[in-house]
């Protein structure tokens, strides 16, 4: 070790799902929407003024913040946009977390949590899940500094209904609850009703998912005003200029085409629901999915060989090797004619090997 070294923030990074650089892959391993975004952004990206690049962006970001809190019926004071939902979140426990008490959150939820967590010398404790991986309220009236639920829950899938949301919320009243929706557009019920009665909740989403934008880059929290201007403060301590000026227009497009964004989701549900029956049908179980994607487990194929017979076939999808999760394979909804060459590989596999 060098000498200086020993003083080096040394973290352990979250990994991101593999983006290969070969093009006639299906890809179905990091939850991006298998459909292009509104024809709304091609509109606003091929008509740029690039002679403006030369100025800084807008630090308030304004026309984005207003968009989104026009969308959903809030005031703009409610509304903070990021760099994905990533930068988002990241900066949420920067700002939020500052206590001695540990935060909470599931053993098993997005391992992007305890990543940050470690960066920032916040203590966390891992609750765990039950079987099913269900979450229990009861689990969560405990001294904390915080508490994080992405809720449907990655990578399981699972929703939990807004009852037990509202609970946590309601026995937690001195901490931050963070809401992390990044697939609610897929079936579930937004807590954004719950943010007029509880201060103390923050809702995380994203344009990656649901509105076809991961390469842009865009995610927002919405909360009651003195949240969001401490998420500000952090902010303007940090990086002023996060979003740049093509991706606040074509964002600011984006969420304006609801007709466009309904009938996506629409489509995505729709091959999801038809992709349960398929794999219940070849023997695999999972729990129920609220978002674009499944997590599902063979009764008698192990999932990190599945997972390699279905990569040198050109079909990727996500392995995590954690103990409770190594044999389940989180498999992206892609359109219905990547489905079916899955299905194909699965069904031909599985007569073979099982
Ligand atoms: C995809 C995802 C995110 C991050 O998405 P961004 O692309 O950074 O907006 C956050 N939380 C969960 C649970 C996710 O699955």
């Amino acid at each position: 070790m060098k000498p200086w070294e020993s003083g080096i923030r040394k973290v352990t990074p979250y990994i991101p799902g593999e983006q290969p650089r070969i093009s006639d892959i299906i890809k179905l391993n990091t939850n991006e929407n298998p459909y292009p975004p509104s024809p709304a952004v091609e509109k606003v990206i091929s008509g740029y003024p690039t002679e403006t690049l030369r100025l800084y962006p807008d630090p308030a970001c304004q026309v984005l913040v207003d968009a989104i809190a026009e969308y959903y019926g809030i005031g703009r004071d409610c509304v903070f946009v990021g760099i994905g939902s990533d930068d988002v979140l990241a900066l949420s426990f920067l700002t939020f977390f500052n206590q001695e008490l540990p935060i909470l959150f599931p053993d098993i939820t997005y391992s992007f949590y305890d990543v940050w967590a470690e960066l920032y010398r916040i203590p966390f404790r891992r609750i765990p899940l039950d079987e099913g991986f269900a979450w229990h309220k009861e689990d969560y009236r405990i001294p904390n500094g915080g508490i994080v639920l992405a809720n449907p829950n990655a990578p399981t899938g699972l929703y939990a209904n807004l009852n037990d949301i509202e609970d946590v919320l309601s026995h937690n009243p001195d901490s931050i609850v963070i809401i992390d929706e990044a697939y609610i557009d897929f079936g579930g019920t937004s807590a954004l009703p719950l943010l007029k009665k509880y201060d103390n909740l923050l809702i995380v989403q994203t344009f990656s998912k649901s509105r076809s934008l991961a390469g842009m880059r865009i995610g927002y929290a919405m909360g009651n005003p003195l949240l969001i201007r401490y998420l500000n403060d952090v902010k303007y301590s940090f990086n002023s200029y996060t979003m740049n000026r093509v991706t606040l227009e074509a964002g600011a497009a984006a969420i304006k085409d609801r007709d466009y964004f309904v009938q996506n989701c629409q489509n995505i549900i729709h091959t999801r629901e038809e992709s349960k029956k398929r794999l219940a049908r070849l023997g695999f179980s999972f729990p129920d999915s609220m978002t674009n994607f499944i997590f599902a487990s063979h009764e008698h194929i192990d999932a990190e060989e599945l997972f390699t017979a279905l990569k040198e076939h050109g079909i990727f999808v996500r392995h995590f090797g954690a103990d409770r999760i190594k044999n389940y394979l989180r498999i992206t909804i892609g359109l219905p004619q990547q489905m079916d060459t899955l299905f194909d590989f699965l069904a031909s596999y599985i007569e073979k090997h099982a």
